[in-house]
């Protein structure tokens, strides 16, 4: 007999062992049924947001139009929930409070064309073993309702009782009985702020139902049924998001992807402003934050996070709902499609730049004359005709002939501190900051030209020298023909040296070697795993922010307005790499508000 792998014999082999003497010494013990449930009712329950949470899943499920949350001690107290549902029979809500009993589904499969938020049937009794539980509930068509005592997983009574319809959960003294789980929690204004963020979410994935948190009886926070459901988002996200987050949607066959991005502006020391749903649950999914981010690379600083609401609707075949018994993790079948489409859907919108559009961008009249370009050292210069056509941005490709026309009526009006642009439009005031600006076009033309190819060239009549570090100069042999992409041809001259025989165009009156030495340091710095697309973007940021035009640099009008059309055929125009704006814009009203006309 082959016990490793013939799994019927093992089988045969450990039954007739059941119930013999040699159990009972072992050192291996069945859990008591008490201590089960508390273990189980640990995964559930982790704190009194978990709590409500549940139980406004339940409201939910139910079909509440509306569900009030009413806590005391933050939670610790008494926690009620208060739905307007179908309410449940008596019979139904002791079922209920059994471990494994639900109405949602029946068998393996209904998982994967589920449409409520429950399915383990786990969240009522998890909570009842460790809490002080009241169920007061009516059914529609049912004179009398019930309700139903449970103490530490124990039933201690029922009553039949009139009450309004739907159902009320009341747990109070919340871990009386574990009292190991009570010292975890926090702070009241911790545990309090755990429980309004439950019910923002809640409250932002369902605009169909209202919600009320009401604290020691105070109101503290209200989610009546709104028309715009951008009203929710500043009831849910609070005012400083007024004005500032836009709508998107996206949609690939059965999927979409959809939801609120803030302006660029509007950014956070953490993630936490980042609300992810999945099908209208909550989740925490590292693949979707990261989406996120990654649809708002190369806009907001470094280190900094957007806020953002992003619903994902798959089809429920399609993701796994079933990987943790809280329900804040999913699993995608196909996930990069997700992942593609929310980056996707994310830059939609900031490609849109909806926050600049006073009424449409103004642009210039198209220029007839041949604009300069910006050289370093010295006075801008008139350029070959070519020239200004490969400083231009293509990266738009089709739709640039329908992307941002020129428009005519915007003047430029001069130079502040040699830095700052001045245009006048219909539309009003724009004001450029010269150096985040070309920085932002002279990204977006490299990440075009590296995407084509590679980044265009300039021989050296004279090759240059340059001495490295022994340990640099191993490294940057394995990386020639990534420096090569970059515009710097390379080759070995001694041990330690290498002859630089081209650099990139936009670098040749600069001071390419120094942008070199920069670029192998970074290089250096990746290391033998280095993720080489996200380690390009570093190297391209820093070869557009040492060729863009400085501050405190004189600009011709010319020059001044082909940075502005430069711009404005920016995928991204609003923000510099870094993040930092591009320009800022004064409206007609906004100009009479501030001159008192208003
Ligand atoms: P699940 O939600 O996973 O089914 P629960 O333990 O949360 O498990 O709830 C068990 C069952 O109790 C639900 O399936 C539902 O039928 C019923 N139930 C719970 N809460 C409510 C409610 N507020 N209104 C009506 N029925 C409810
Ligand atoms: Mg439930």
């Amino acid at each position: 007999m082959n016990l490793e792998n013939d799994y019927g014999s093992l089988n045969l082999f450990i039954f007739p062992l059941a119930g013999t003497q040699i159990l009972s010494m072992s050192k291996i013990k069945t859990l008591s049924p008490d201590v089960v449930a508390k273990i189980a009712a640990g995964e559930v329950v982790e704190r009194p947001a978990s709590v409500v949470k549940e139980l406004l899943e339940n409201a939910l499920d139910a079909g509440s139009a509306s569900a009030k949350v009413e806590v005391q001690g933050a939670g610790r107290k008494l926690i009620r929930v208060t739905d307007d549902g179908e309410g449940m029979t008596g019979e139904e809500a002791i079922q209920a409070l059994q471990r494994h009993t639900t109405s949602k589904i029946e068998s393996l499969e209904d998982l994967f064309s589920l449409r409520t938020f429950g399915f383990r049937g786990e969240a009522l009794a998890s909570i009842a073993a460790v809490s002080r539980l009241k169920i007061t509930t009516r059914k529609e068509g049912k004179l009398s309702g019930t309700e139903v005592r449970v103490e530490g997983g124990t039933l201690s009574d029922t009553t039949e009782m009139g009450c309004p319809l739907g159902t009320s959960v009341e747990v109070r003294d919340l871990f009386f009985n574990v009292p190991a789980r009570l010292k975890f929690l926090k702070s009241q204004g911790t545990e309090l702020g755990h429980i309004s963020e439950i019910l923002a979410k809640t409250a932002l994935a369902n605009p169909q139902a209202r919600f009320q948190l009401f604290h020691e009886g105070k109101l503290l926070a209200n989610y009546p049924l709104r028309q715009d459901p951008s009203a929710r988002l500043v009831e849910a996200l609070g005012e400083e998001v007024d004005g500032k987050i836009f709508p998107f949607r996206l949609q690939q066959g059965e999927l979409r992807a959809e939801g609120f991005a803030g302006e660029p502006g509007l950014n956070r020391p953490n993630s936490r402003g980042i609300y992810l749903f999945v099908n209208r649950r909550p989740v925490r999914d590292r693949l979707l934050t990261h989406a996120t981010l990654e649809g708002y690379r190369n806009v907001i600083p470094k280190d900094r996070y957007p806020v953002a609401v992003l619903l994902v609707e798959v089809p429920p075949p399609d993701v796994d709902v079933n990987v943790h018994p809280g329900k804040w993790e999913v699993k995608f079948a196909n996930s990069e499609t997700v992942h593609r489409l929310v980056i996707q859907a994310v830059r939609g919108m900031l490609e849109e730049t909806p926050w600049l559009k006073i009424k449409g961008i103004p642009q210039f009249e198209e220029i007839r004359e041949r604009p300069t370009a910006y050289l370093p050292q010295g006075k801008p210069i008139s350029l070959p005709l070519s020239w200004p056509a490969s400083l231009r941005v293509e990266s738009k490709g089709e739709s640039q002939e329908t992307g941002r026309g020129p428009v005519s009526g915007i003047t430029f009006l001069g130079q502040v501190q040699e830095t700052y642009l001045v245009f006048a439009s219909p539309e009003g005031l724009l004001l450029l900051d010269q150096h985040a600006a070309h920085e932002r076009v002279l990204l977006e033309k490299l990440s075009n030209d590296l995407f084509h190819g590679g980044i265009p060239k300039q021989p050296l009549l004279l090759p240059e020298v340059i001495e490295l570090p022994s340990n640099e100069s191993r490294i940057l042999e394995e990386h020639l023909g990534d420096l090569a992409r970059m515009g710097f041809d390379l080759e070995r001259g001694g041990i330690r040296s290498f002859w630089v025989k081209s650099v990139p165009q936009i670098l040749a009156d600069r001071d390419p070697l120094e942008t070199l030495r920069e670029t192998i340091k970074e290089i250096y710095s990746w290391g033998k795993e280095g993720q080489l697309q996200n380690s390009y973007d570093s190297l391209l940021k820093m070869m557009a922010c040492h060729a863009a035009i400085q501050a405190h640099r004189p600009m011709e009008k010319e020059e001044a307005r082909a940075l502005w059309e430069d711009l404005q055929n920016c995928r991204f125009p609003s923000h510099c790499p870094h993040g930092r704006p591009t320009q800022l814009r004064l409206s007609p009203f906004e100009l009479e508000k501030m001159f008192g006309r208003r």
